[in-house]
């Protein structure tokens, strides 16, 4: 546990909060994004013991690192196990060697297969520990076109003092992705599917968390993307896949497929605090804002356009604003180009800093031509299925120019979640679990509501 750790905004807010406050915060009154004033660091001897550590052993060396005392040595280490005993490889995130110098990292082994169960089902356990110990109740509201939200109800399921209610576009996510939020059988868990575009499940909750008074009294807090203690946990794998390739200290690439800059700076920061690894690959689909951004320090947004790897399919980059704080330690700066970007939808950085930023991260896009190819050459060439966003990882690292001794690919979903996409691919149809074939012939229980703020507030008087 460390007794001098604590957070504060991205824009300057002069609050600092502690690490429960940071939990049910999420963002901070200014609008910026809670950040660890000081990197914590973890000396070399004790990254090398990694190497004989399990991933649980590993994750409370890092994360005990960002927790003060208000937890507990025995408590933390009881969330930990208890968050990771419901992945199904023994590994948690085992390493997969492709070839002499290419490994994947496969994330999917949580409940909803894919590595956003990583840092939800720690999310869950340890919301879980601060409210029973103080009788207190919240109760977590989102929207979701895929992923996190079927995370974020498996992460919640169980909590107690906690209802969790998630929007989504009625009959406009994938069978799949829907099958895995409506199939769970836990009565704290509310579907609301809306008759509308994401955009507009997006409206609505945005809507409800403005009436202050409306959320203080329905006790509302949201788990996005923003949240701290995601990217927190997300760090533990980057020392756990260094401690299981890295026998001499050779130059590792990092190739992450990013959307919200979540998963990729978490590698950033395990470099920060002392691991030993090379650059971080950027990897984006047509949707490049960062490749552009890398390239010519213009950031600006396009229109979305929707590709087989839907999970990256992103314009606004939101952790990418803590990068930017990390390297100009000007939360001045930061605040005038979140700004801009808000109010003319784009901003423009100084060579000075793209350079900064180079020193870490390369950024190469994708098309969707280009990870077709990689999906097919890995099925016949390796025999491995891989799923749309990790190809995108790989199909980017391909093009990059910067040198590495080893790759490591981060595989962010199982290809069984995206099996209609593979399917028009390859000819296999052999990848999906026996869990998966289940879940898809159970019955789903969801709430159809009209398009309107309002319905949704009553429901959800009618349901807390
Ligand atoms: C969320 C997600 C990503 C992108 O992660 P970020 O942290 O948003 O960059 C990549 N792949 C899959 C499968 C995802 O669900």
């Amino acid at each position: 546990m460390s007794d001098s750790i604590s957070y504060i905004s991205t824009r300057g807010d002069s609050s600092v909060l502690s690490f429960k406050d940071v939990i049910f915060e999420g963002l901070a009154p200014d609008g910026g994004l809670y950040v660890p004033k000081y990197w914590p660091t973890i000396d070399n001897e004790k990254i090398e013991s990694f190497s004989a550590m399990t991933y649980q052993q590993i994750a409370y060396e890092v994360i005990s690192l960002f927790v003060d005392d208000s937890i507990g040595e025995e408590n933390l280490k009881n969330i930990i196990n208890t968050s990771y005993s419901s992945f199904s490889n023994k590994e948690i995130t085992p390493i997969r060697k492709i070839s002499d110098n290419h490994y994947l990292l496969e994330l999917f082994h949580g409940p909803t297969y894919a590595f956003k169960d990583v840092a939800m089902q720690f999310i869950g356990n340890v919301m879980d520990f601060y409210l029973s110990r103080s009788n207190q109740s919240i109760n977590v509201l989102g929207a979701t076109s895929g992923d996190t939200g079927a995370a974020a109800i498996e992460g919640f399921k169980s909590v107690s003092n906690c209802k969790i209610f998630i929007l989504h576009p009625h009959n406009k996510i994938s069978v799949v992705q829907k099958k895995f939020m409506t199939t769970v059988n836990s009565k704290n868990v509310h579907n609301i599917a809306i008759n509308g575009t994401f955009d507009d499940c997006q409206r609505i909750i945005k809507n409800i968390f403005n009436d202050i008074d409306f959320k203080k009294e329905q006790k509302l807090t949201a788990v996005n993307s923003i949240n701290w203690i995601r990217i927190m946990c997300q760090i533990v794998y980057y020392f756990y896949a260094s401690s299981r390739v890295n026998e001499n200290n050779k130059n590792i690439l990092f190739s992450v497929p990013t959307g919200n800059f979540g998963d990729i700076l978490a590698g950033y920061i395990s470099k920060k605090m002392g691991l030993k690894i090379g650059k971080l690959n950027i990897a984006t689909n047509d949707n490049d804002v960062l490749t552009r951004t890398l390239n010519t320090g213009k950031h600006y947004k396009k229109d979305v356009k929707a590709t087989s790897s839907p999970s990256i399919d992103i314009q606004i980059s939101s952790n990418f604003e803590r990068l930017l704080y990390d390297v100009t330690k000007d939360s001045k700066f930061v605040l005038d180009k979140m700004t801009e970007l808000e109010t003319v939808g784009k901003y423009t950085l100084p060579a000075s800093i793209i350079d900064i930023i180079k020193l870490s991260f390369t950024s190469n896009s994708v098309s969707e031509e280009e990870v077709s190819n990689l999906i097919r050459e890995y099925a016949t060439e390796y025999n491995i299925i891989l799923d749309p966003h990790t190809a995108v990882g790989i199909a980017s690292a391909k093009k990059c120019d910067s040198d590495f001794d080893i790759l490591v690919s981060l595989a962010t979903a199982h290809p069984a979640k995206f099996k209609e996409t593979i399917s028009s691919i390859i000819e296999n149809e052999d990848f999906v679990p026996d869990k998966i074939k289940k879940m898809m012939t159970l019955e789903d229980k969801l709430s159809i509501l009209d398009n309107d703020t309002n319905k949704v507030k009553n429901f959800l008087k009618d349901n807390i």
